[in-house]
């Protein structure tokens, strides 16, 4: 049986429809042009996580404006990017801001990212085999040290809106970091568990925000049932459930799913298929040109 990896997100698009995991992940279907959220996200992460990281391995000078400033110059110069709300430039001048901000949001958090002897730990990657052939995955941002010495592992993010206050304590994000730092405990260096989980949040907005909310560490009974959905989940996946799952029209998560005209009228316009997956889906490859 050969081991089937599942990563928070992942296992959330899922959750959310099977029938969408099925064509971006099994099928590995793609849009041809990303949306903004992505690049935009990944440079903001850039940014700031390079500024953590400097504060934790003493070098407090590095300014993270440059560093988001060139990785979205570099996005929007690389990438074919689809912008709603905002244009380029008006995201260049809110990463900006947000970034020129987050030296401040940060101080004020009293959050210091752990050290070990290859550095201050940010964006570790990390695997844990869960059983039955499950093998969960993932890469926690940080792992911090609190004011009064507590291990935490917040998420930075770059929503539009800040999560509800408690979904710190739902994430099943989360949930998947706590499980895989514990089971790293030594080879991340750390000689206690996980004691808090979080997220830091740089709002994209016209007006600078930074907030963050955190929760309680996972109970061992809250990390088990986790780990068991995973082994349902990929049983599932193992053998083909992909279901269309469209909930109701206030919470569909076709609303924001980039396989929607593929799905609902066949159309693959916009979107990057390889001949197997066109094959898969019945479609015709197309054939070479003959001179
Ligand atoms: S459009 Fe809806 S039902 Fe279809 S794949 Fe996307 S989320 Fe699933």
């Amino acid at each position: 049986m050969d081991a089937i990896f599942l990563s928070p997100t992942a296992t959330l698009k899922y959750e959310d429809c099977g029938h969408q995991y099925y064509l971006t992940n099994v099928l590995k279907i793609r849009t041809a042009q990303v949306g903004h959220a992505l690049p935009f996200g990944k440079a903001g992460h850039l940014a700031c996580l390079a500024y953590i990281k400097a504060q934790a391995e003493g070098r407090e000078n590095l300014d993270p404006v440059p560093i988001f400033r060139e990785a979205w110059e570099r996005a929007l110069a690389t990438e074919v990017i689809e912008f709603s709300r905002y244009s380029p430039e008006e995201l260049m001048v809110i990463g900006t801001n947000l970034v020129k901000a987050f030296p401040e949001a940060w101080a004020a958090t009293g959050w210091r990212a752990l050290t070990n002897a290859n550095g201050a730990l940010v964006e570790a990657r990390m695997r844990v085999t869960v059983g039955d052939g499950v093998v969960l995955s993932g890469e926690a941002d940080m792992l911090i040290e609190d004011r009064d010495g507590r291990i935490g592992v917040p998420d930075l993010k770059f929503p539009a809106a800040k999560a509800f206050e408690g979904f710190a304590m739902a994430s099943d994000q989360l949930t998947a970091y706590n499980i895989l730092v514990n089971a790293h405990l030594a080879s991340l260096g750390l000689k206690k568990r996980v004691e808090w989980l979080g997220f830091l949040e740089g709002l994209k907005k016209k007006s600078v925000e930074w907030t963050h909310q955190t929760s309680p560490a996972r109970s061992d009974a809250q990390m088990e049932a986790y780990l068991r959905k995973l082994v349902f989940l990929a049983r599932s996946i193992r053998e083909g459930h992909f279901h269309k799952r469209s909930a109701a029209a206030f919470n569909s998560p076709c609303s924001l799913c980039d396989m929607r005209s593929l799905c609902l009228s066949g159309s693959a316009d916009g979107l990057v298929l390889s001949d197997d997956a066109k094959q898969a889906l019945g479609m015709t490859p197309e054939l070479p040109m003959v001179a």
